[in-house]
């Protein structure tokens, strides 16, 4: 995402049709500690991408993984697509500049472009980084025996939770519009981090509160307390929906969790 030619060259060689950037420096906690590589790869470098797109094979849909964490220090609760933005990261900052650059291209060049705006994702797949994913393998790890505790930053702060695969249908939906177009991709509903432990741990029949404990090292310059989505431009336009609820993409997670450690 730092080098123009390579996306030249990416565009020239595969001639895609649809192309969904999700390539990104994703962590928030990371971006405080590499805030200028950040914004190379997850602000710039759309406007590159968007660039090959543009020299080479204009006629290409393109999806930008715009995110919640453009919301930041929340102005309205839920967030629709019309809430304006106030980043918290510079993660969240550099992800706004890609959001505004993707609907340039398309006010300037005519450039099919969509961004989504997708509230926390997980999965099994989950990088081990992100809180759910964590706290799932945590949990299995104590069940099994290989550790003792687990330890957290903010339990209060609240995510509206969805499941990654059915999000991913709906960027696919995104691109399959005549029209190019923003959407919030959200359950609707919010949860704490103290929430999903609750339920991870008392799946494997535990009480989270024996074995969490909060640690400072985990808490950020800057937080972000609130999100909660509304999906319902997706709902209307896209026709989109989540199928998998919350206690069922934390019971997900933990199960995968414990079944990877169990063959290990
Ligand atoms: P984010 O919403 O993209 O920042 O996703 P994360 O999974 O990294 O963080 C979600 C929330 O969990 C944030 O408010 C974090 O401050 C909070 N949190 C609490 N403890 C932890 C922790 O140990 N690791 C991470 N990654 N987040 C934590």
């Amino acid at each position: 995402m730092t080098d123009q030619s390579s996306l030249l060259d990416a565009m020239e060689e595969s001639q895609a049709d649809e192309v969904y950037n999700l390539a990104a420096q994703s962590f928030v906690g990371d971006s405080w500690i590499i805030p200028v590589s950040t914004g190379e790869v997850d602000g710039l470098g759309v406007t590159r991408l968007l660039e090959a797109i543009r020299r080479v094979r204009p006629a290409a849909r393109f999806y930008q993984a715009a995110t919640s964490e453009m919301y930041g220090q929340v102005h309205e609760v839920p967030q629709s697509e019309t809430t304006p933005f106030h980043p918290r990261s510079p993660y969240g900052v550099a992800k706004v500049y890609g959001f505004y650059i993707t609907l340039n291209y398309r006010e300037s060049y005519g450039i099919h472009a969509s961004n989504g705006i997708l509230f926390n994702h997980e999965s099994p797949r989950r990088g081990l980084e992100f809180v759910t994913r964590k706290i799932t393998d945590g949990v299995a790890r104590i069940k099994l025996g290989k550790a003792k505790d687990l330890r957290l930053g903010n339990l209060d702060s609240k995510r509206d939770w969805g499941f990654a695969g059915d999000y991913v249908e709906g960027m696919w939906r995104m691109l399959q519009q005549e029209a190019p177009g923003d959407y919030i991709l959200a359950t609707g509903e919010t949860h704490t981090v103290r929430e999903f432990c609750e339920i991870a741990f008392s799946h494997v029949g535990l009480d989270f509160e024996q074995f969490v404990i909060c640690d400072e090292r985990f808490s950020r310059p800057a937080e972000v307390d609130l999100l909660l989505g509304d999906p319902s431009k997706a709902k209307r336009v896209l026709g989109w929906e989540p199928k998998v609820n919350f206690r069922q993409l934390v019971e997900m997670m933990v199960d995968s969790d414990v079944a990877r450690l169990l063959g290990s």
